[in-house]
């Protein structure tokens, strides 16, 4: 086919609704596809017509680039597509090379046009390409669920011909908008709480808290490999270890069992806002979700989510558990999350937590501590790690 380019063409649907900020997004997608690229052979990633295209070279491996694209967010699709002259003859040619690389008994053309000056319209178009289709291959035309869709696109700078569609996570571009804290623990819920924040375009910084030595190190362990699968994302991030365990001592010397799981929280926010300040974080998330487990009472978040000023994020707030072990597959996450580990509230956990955790009660018993001095050394004594994809 004489004038034809193999390209990957990239779309983004919910970036171009962002009007001022669009070309901003456009760039900021582009940045992370190239990141997302590091160390594959590939050619140049340029825009036109509100798509974006990756020249592959003949060493790229398409296996790797198709991984690569599908874990940026802010692609809704992406395919590998020719690029042609705005001619029909040309359309015609090449829809019918894409056409002879697919077994099929039915098929359909799926034409958009956003060069409206072509000489025939979407509709045309279909009818046109699809006869040439028909008569070379016999199959049947099929309008619902057909074996095969051959999709064109006509714009200003050429028509995209190709015959599979691959679907991106969708979202917005990571670092295209702000930075939270996400709590992070080594279970099923927070690293699903992490991505659905990351995928609206929000970078995140990564805190833990463990009770070493008493938990042993897999908690912090597979903590760490799920910031690494987490990383994925967003192609680097920073992890924050902070030792709980000299505050939850403190805290059990006061008697009043039940509510000590609402306590160690109340310092976890409050150390985590400290550190949120650090990384100009202007949110924290948490994987809390509504009714799941008695600190998750809506009283009990209330008396937590106390103590900061910061908003607190709880992307899960309203799901089912199943929804959220599908992502948790999904994002690659679950196997690392169900590995047996004891954290820092399951080794000092009371036998019955409070779920209706009472304000005055909680100021009380902590008007009787001295937990300011424990925190400023916890957070002393927190280490950071950090990682890249
Ligand atoms: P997860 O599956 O995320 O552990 P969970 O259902 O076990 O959540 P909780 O243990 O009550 O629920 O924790 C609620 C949220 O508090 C977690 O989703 C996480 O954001 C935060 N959290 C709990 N433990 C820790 C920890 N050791 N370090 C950091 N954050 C934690
Ligand atoms: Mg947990």
């Amino acid at each position: 086919m004489g004038g034809a380019e193999t390209l990957y063409l990239i779309h983004y649907h919910e970036v171009g609704l962002k009007g001022r900020n669009r070309g901003r997004f456009e760039n900021q997608l582009i940045r992370n596809i190239q990141r997302s690229l590091k160390g594959v052979p590939t050619g140049a990633v340029r825009r036109i017509s509100g798509r974006i295209l990756l020249e592959p070279t003949p060493d790229t491996p398409d296996g790797v680039v198709r991984d690569r694209l599908s874990g940026v967010f802010g692609i809704a699709n992406f395919s590998l597509a020719f690029l042609v002259p705005n001619e029909i003859t040309t359309i015609r040619e090449t829809a019918w090379a894409v056409a002879q690389n697919v077994r099929f008994e039915t098929f359909k053309v799926a034409t958009r046009r956003s060069h409206k000056a072509f000489e025939l319209n979407s509709d045309q178009i279909n009818r046109d390409v699809g006869a040439h289709i028909q008569s070379l291959s016999g199959a049947n035309v099929r309008m619902d669920g057909p074996d095969f869709t051959c999709y064109l696109e006509v714009t200003p700078d050429g028509t995209f011909v190709y015959g599979e569609k691959i679907k991106g996570p969708g979202g917005l571009p990571v670092g295209a908008n702000e930075r939270a804290l996400s709590l992070i623990s080594s279970g099923i819920d927070s690293p699903v709480a992490s991505y659905r924040i990351m995928k609206r375009g929000v970078t995140l910084s990564f805190v833990h808290f463990h009770s070493q030595p008493y938990t042993n190190r897999n908690s912090q362990r597979n903590t760490e490999e799920l910031v690494q699968t987490l990383t994925r994302y967003q192609y680097q991030s920073r992890l924050f270890l902070v030792p709980l365990v000299d505050i939850q001592r403190h805290i059990m010397q006061f008697g009043a069992e039940s509510y000590r799981v609402v306590l160690y929280r109340r310092s976890m926010l409050r150390i985590a806002e400290a550190i949120a300040q650090q990384e100009d974080a202007q949110a924290l998330v948490t994987g809390d979700n509504v009714g799941q487990v008695a600190s998750q009472t809506l009283a009990n978040i209330r008396a937590i989510e106390e103590v900061t000023l910061l908003p607190v994020l709880r992307p899960l707030a309203g799901d089912n558990k199943e929804e959220i072990i599908t992502q948790a597959r999904a994002i690659g996450t679950y196997e690392t999350s169900i590995e047996p580990y004891e954290d820092c509230c399951t080794v000092f956990v009371p036998k019955h937590p409070e779920t209706r955790a009472d304000l005055d009660r909680v100021h009380a018993l902590e008007r009787k501590m001295d937990l300011q001095p424990l925190i400023e050394a916890a957070l002393e004594a927190t280490e950071m790690k950090r990682f890249k994809r």
